[in-house]
């Protein structure tokens, strides 16, 4: 205001005296014009500028020649503000009192875009330098004051909004707007280290966003939280080269505003980033150090009502989600189940003889034991279960997301039994060791009870069967499942040793190449001839060796043994052109896998392209970022890849054509559904539609019947595999099968349709 008024104070004389003595005092009138910190604009009754001095020259960016002639409004008068109309009734209103000054504020544009906020004097001069009337407007730039009294406005309203949804949001977007900045961001401590900040609502111009997490060593929004600067004026980017984020946006200029709790100690940011210099009166900066109050206030209310909610729904000895929480998770995790078709298990875990380590240690010997069950527990779940702690020395684990019920069984037991092992551990309580057990219950939604009133009762029950058998062990709520359960954990024990005994085999099945009538390959399938049960399938074992690990060693052993085969039908002279190996997730993330690959393939003494790895769609897509680099690597070393159970994971095109795979093969479920699904049909002939364009060779898997072949060789898929052309074979077999496809003798080739 105190600009505004000055302004017009020092030209208020000197406008009067231009007024009178217009033409004899040209020069005297230039030389203070050109001097001038306002703008001088003359324009005439049509609205067209007649002269600019430079000052306005320089504020709106327009040299004085491209402005002459032309008209007011269009230029730095925006259009949307006056709509001719206006324009015209204002000269007509300045014309009509000529004595009087005419005062308008408006928002003007400069040439790059920009919007400012002018105050203006406007004065008709009935015979002006040209000798006809025009209008002599006098501006004093008020942009700062406008925006502070926008920020004020936006402060005001966003305080009482009702309901506290969004209100970050708003902020920076009413920030951005009232400064005229393109960026504007909340950000508040990840940890008590202070390393880094966790957005909480960012508006970039267009959107708002939120939850990144941002390292602030070496940015701007470091110095601002340890006190050392607010403002960078321009090139901050220039300024800190490390903060990258800077850089991609453009950033020239920045200020930053602590969030502090009632201490005083810094628990976050505010910050407004423009691609322009940002200059601030004091003011300005005033106003958002006080938005910076009323955003800290808030984080700290929302601070205390977590706070509330902890006590609400967590167990204040071991932290662990109590009943109330448990039941809650329970109950979300059952809708979701069931709207999937998927399974939960629930295990109920009760420490035997916990009544007596009360009673010998006391009750903070007690705690203490049971803050280390809790942690115990704990650390051997997934991030996407939960374990509640109900009471005394009750514990519930609720794990979710399984396919089938076989899958539930398997992890469930191996999980009773981790937690068996850890919990049999000793205890180190005031220098003693404490040795408890435990009994653990498994109930199987939705087998075992449809809701979860059911489901807890049966938890309890098969916990208490438990007991009866002894304790330190677990139960099923359903016999059956204790079944099943021991078949497993004693098939486990038993693949430990059957890589030793030898009693892993490999079978072949041959991939052939309908349209040469030849084989192209053989896919290596491995089998468990066990002692008692007979040949095991790679079903029933393969999960099981993934999830503990003995995959790495099978691996391993099917690898070398598929080279030495290879070298020995090399030496039969059997045309075998390549052998297809599967490779598990554990396989690729353990290192080792090209070392192993190089010297197997160099012991064998054949070649890197005579072999095909196949990783399932799922597993490739499970971590793209660490598999990559370690498949390229695999593809540059000449190994075929190939997308096993194509059709089964999420992958789209796009990320198809980002893997170095050559070979997708297709989901036996979809040939399968070929004879009666026509989306299958529809499915399929796109694949097989769209592979060649991405450079991609495509094999069926499972044709069982001539008329899935028909179907896939009329829509040109040449390779294929299944129990049409041939089961899984043992080696030995496997030379007469490829001498008979080279001799055109094997039933499948006697009717190959024509393409
Ligand atoms: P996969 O790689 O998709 O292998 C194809 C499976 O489909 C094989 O089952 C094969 O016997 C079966 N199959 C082939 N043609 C037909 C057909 O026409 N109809 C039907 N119904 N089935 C057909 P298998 O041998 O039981 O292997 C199952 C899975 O176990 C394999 O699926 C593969 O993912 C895995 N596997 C097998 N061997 C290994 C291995 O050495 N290492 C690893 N990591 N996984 C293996
Ligand atoms: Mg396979
Ligand atoms: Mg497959």
């Amino acid at each position: 205001i105190a600009l505004f008024l000055l302004g017009i104070r020092q030209w208020y004389p000197l406008v009067l005296a231009v007024q009178r003595e217009a033409n004899s005092q040209a020069t005297f009138y230039r030389k203070l014009v050109n001097e001038a910190n306002s703008v001088f604009l003359r324009w005439d009754t049509q609205g067209r500028v007649l002269s600019i001095n430079p000052y306005g020259e320089k504020l709106f960016g327009y040299p004085e020649g491209e402005l002459v002639g032309r008209n007011v409004v269009g230029t730095i008068v925006p259009e949307r503000d006056t709509r001719g109309q206006d324009l015209k009734s204002m000269i007509e209103a300045i014309e009509q009192h000529p004595e009087q000054y005419h005062h308008n504020e408006n928002e003007n544009m400069t040439r790059d875009g920009r919007w400012l906020w002018i105050a203006w004097r406007n004065t008709y001069v009935a015979e002006g330098l040209n000798g006809s009337p025009e209008i002599l407007s006098v501006g004093v730039d008020i942009t700062d004051r406008k925006r502070a009294e926008d920020a004020l406005h936006a402060l005001a309203t966003a305080s009482q909004l009702p309901g506290e949804e969004g209100i970050f949001e708003r902020t920076v977007k009413q920030l951005a707007w009232a400064y005229g900045v393109k960026y504007a961001f909340i950000g508040t401590f990840v940890d008590e280290t202070q390393r880094s900040i966790r957005i909480e609502s960012f508006w970039d111009g267009e959107r708002i966003s939120r939850g990144k997490v941002y390292d602030i060593r070496g940015t701007p929004c470091a110095d601002v939280l340890r006190g050392r600067i607010d403002h960078v004026e321009r090139d901050v980017a220039r300024r800190c080269p490390e903060d990258r984020v800077l850089q991609d946006w453009g950033a020239e200029s920045y200020y930053g505003a602590p969030l502090r709790d009632t201490q005083n100690n810094p628990i976050g940011i505010l910050a407004i980033l423009d691609t322009r210099p940002l200059k601030l009166p004091r003011w300005n900066r005033y106003l958002i150090n006080v938005f910076a109050e009323r955003i800290a206030g808030e984080l700290l209310r929302r601070c205390a009502e977590d706070n509330i909610y902890q006590l609400a729904h967590y167990d204040t000895l071991t932290g662990l989600p109590n009943r109330l929480l448990f039941q809650d998770r329970l109950e979300q995790a059952l809708v979701h189940a069931r709207r999937n078709s998927q399974f939960v298990a629930l295990l109920f875990i009760d420490l035997d003889h916990f009544k007596h380590v009360n009673d010998t240690l006391g009750h903070a010997g007690g705690d203490i034991l049971l803050r280390e069950v809790a942690e115990r527990i704990r650390s051997l779940l997934r991030r996407s279960d939960t374990v509640a702690r109900l009471g005394g020395d009750e514990f519930t684990v609720l794990m979710a997301d399984f396919h089938s019920e076989a899958e539930l069984v398997r992890i469930a037991t191996s999980m009773s039994q981790e937690f068996t092992r850890v919990l049999a551990e000793p205890f180190r309580i005031d220098g003693t060791d404490v040795y408890i057990s435990a009994s653990i219950g498994i109930t199987c939604f939705p087998t075992d009870g449809s809701n979860l009133d059911y489901l807890v009762r049966n938890a309890d029950l098969a916990m208490y069967k438990a007991k009866e058998r002894g304790r330190n062990c677990f139960e099923f709520y359903r016999p059956e499942l204790n079944e099943l359960a021991e078949r497993r954990s004693r098939l486990e024990m038993e693949l430990r040793r059957a890589l030793e005994n030898d009693e892993l085999r490999l079978a072949y099945q041959p991939i052939v190449d309908v349209a040469a009538g030849r084989v192209a390959g053989f896919e290596a399938l491995v089998r468990w001839e066990h002692p008692e049960e007979g040949e095991i399938r790679p079903g029933e074992f393969i999960e099981m060796a993934e999830y503990n690990g003995l995959v790495v060693p099978i691996g391993e052993w099917v690898i070398r043994r598929v080279c030495q085969q290879l070298s020995h039908w090399d030496q039969e002279s059997v045309p075998v052109p390549m052998v297809s190996i599967n490779i598990s997730l554990r396989q690729l993330q353990r290192g080792g896998l090209i070392g192993l690959l190089e010297q197997c393939v160099a012991d064998a003494g054949t070649g890197s392209h005579r072999l095909m790895l196949e990783i399932t769609e799922s597993t490739l897509m499970h971590d793209p970022e660490k598999t990559l680099p370690l498949l390229e690597t695999l593809r540059g070393n000449g190994y075929r890849l190939a997308m096993d159970d194509f059709g089964t994971g999420y992958s789209s095109f796009g990320q198809l054509r980002q893997m170095p795979v050559r070979t997708l093969k297709i989901d036996r479920s979809f040939v399968e559904d070929l004879d009666h699904d026509e989306n299958s049909r529809s499915i399929v002939s796109a694949i097989l539609g769209m592979g060649p364009g991405l450079g991609l060779e495509v094999i069926a898997e499972g044709v069982e019947t001539e008329g899935q072949m028909h179907f896939l060789f009329r829509h040109h898929c040449k390779l294929m595999q299944g129990y049409y052309f041939s089961h899984p074979l043992a080696a030995e077999q496997c030379p007469e099968y490829a001498q008979r496809a080279a001799g055109g003798e094997l039933p499948w080739q006697q009717d190959t349709p024509a393409l």
